[in-house]
């Protein structure tokens, strides 16, 4: 194990978290070990602003659990304790070792046929711990009371070199976990480091394994991956290691062969980037929406040479690509409706019908919608300048935008009354 002494590095004490300070060592005190971990240390070492904090410790959750009031343990596959303090969560995982035939109890170590670990709930030394994490960057542990590092894999080096490499041996841990791959990817897009050439090689061959991810985690990956300020270099990886139809299945071809599609994407990611930064909202609505939109209007072109008219064409392709994606990603409907009025509203915006203007402008969708045919005129849709009509519409009609009563919070406020009646 290699210990890195303070003045070999760089992390400065003032940007840890107070909260992660009292809970290691709250954890010390009652006799565990306990140590800063994971992506806090990297990006202590990185750039300085971690944006979380996990804790390793020799605790067992039950262990953890007794200590702090505000603890819960949460997950099944992998169990963690969720400490809150103030207004942090703090996450603190025991320590993990390895998993043998003799952890026969299926609450704690299950192995699908193909090698996933279905439960990892195997406790051990941080030897074992540090072996068990994914990257060489993510298993570095920081003592904040003699500020040094424990390094057993290398992982400055890798970050000195800004290398992302999978820990042992990459085709069994991405067996283990084939989110991996997609956490592979998401780092070396966030942190612009490269993918070191057995981490990356093996992912042609690993790749289809995401195919039995719930769509549930999967969702929570994607959120990861395009909602976190790097879309656009995440998803051009993505498309460089053919990993996004995994994530989007039949639309990604759509994106990824056509050029024209491709802008599209990349110009709605880049925009989502931009907002990031600036602290402005970003949904993932409006990102699914632009990423699946060739995939509809592929589909609804079709449609309409088969004699549907244009609005129905939309609606019939949308409910179709959404139910599609649906059973790869788990789009909680609180996104995938929103996502088909974007697209239900393509046509009207392109049609211009004089008496609906109004009505189109005052719609809730509206903005996004209008924000999706310009990003579709960028990548060069020639839509016969719909983009500029609509932007001096809003200008001379400024009241109007979104200015139409909310239909789904009239209806979520009927339902207790409906209920009361039974
Ligand atoms: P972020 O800044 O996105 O939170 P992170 O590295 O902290 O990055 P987390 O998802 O919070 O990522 O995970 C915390 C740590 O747990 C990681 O740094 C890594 O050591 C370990 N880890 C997370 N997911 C996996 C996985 N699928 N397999 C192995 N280790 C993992
Ligand atoms: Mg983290």
């Amino acid at each position: 194990m290699r210990v890195i002494t303070e003045d070999r590095h760089a992390i400065n004490q003032a940007a840890i978290s107070r909260a992660a300070l009292t809970i290691v060592h709250r954890l010390r005190e009652a006799g565990f070990d306990a140590y800063l971990v994971g992506g806090a240390v990297r990006d202590l070492l990185i750039n300085g602003k971690p944006k979380d904090f996990d804790i390793a410790t020799s605790a067992t959750p039950e262990q953890t659990k007794a200590l702090f009031r505000s603890a819960r343990i949460i997950g099944r596959r992998f169990q963690i304790v969720h400490v809150r303090q103030g207004r942090e969560i703090i996450e603190v995982t025991t320590y993990r070792g390895h998993h043998t035939s003799d952890d026969a109890k299926p609450s704690t170590s299950k192995q699908s046929d193909k090698g996933l670990l279905l439960r990892d709930n195997v406790y051990g030394s941080l030897e074992d711990d540090a072996k068990r994490r994914d990257l060489t960057v993510n298993a570095m542990y920081y003592d904040p009371d003699n500020e040094t590092i424990l390094d057993q894999q290398s992982g400055l080096e890798d970050i000195e070199a800004r290398l992302i490499r999978i820990i042992g041996n990459p085709v069994t841990r991405y067996q283990e976990d084939p989110v991996r791959m997609l956490r592979v990817v998401r780092f070396s897009a966030r942190l612009q480091f490269d993918i070191e050439s057995n981490t990356a090689d093996a992912i042609a061959t690993c790749a289809p394994l995401l195919n039995e991810i719930p769509s549930a985690r999967l969702f929570d990956e994607f959120l990861k991956l395009f909602m976190s300020g790097h879309a656009h270099s995440t998803f051009l990886l993505l498309c460089d290691y053919h990993l996004l139809a995994y994530l989007i299945s039949g639309a990604a071809e759509c994106v990824a062969e056509d050029a024209p599609s491709k802008t599209l994407v990349k110009a709605a990611m880049g925009n989502t980037d931009a907002r990031v930064r600036q602290n402005r909202p970003v949904t993932p609505a409006f990102l699914l929406a632009a990423m699946l939109w060739p995939a509809v209007r592929h589909r609804s072109d079709a449609l309409q040479q088969a004699g549907e008219a244009p609005n129905q064409a939309i609606n019939s392709a949308g409910q179709q690509v959404s139910a599609e994606t649906c059973l790869r990603l788990a789009i909680p409907k609180r996104f995938s409706i929103p996502m088909r009025e974007i697209w239900e509203m393509q046509p009207k915006l392109e049609a211009r019908k004089s008496k609906q203007i109004l009505n189109i402008m005052s719609q809730r969708r509206f903005r996004a919608a209008y924000d999706l045919l310009l990003l579709r005129e960028q990548a060069g849709a020639t839509l016969d300048h719909c983009g500029d009509f609509w932007t001096e519409q809003q200008r001379l009609h400024p009241d109007v935008v979104g200015s139409a009563p909310d239909k789904e919070q009239f209806k979520s406020r009927r339902k207790p009354r409906q209920r009361n009646r039974q």
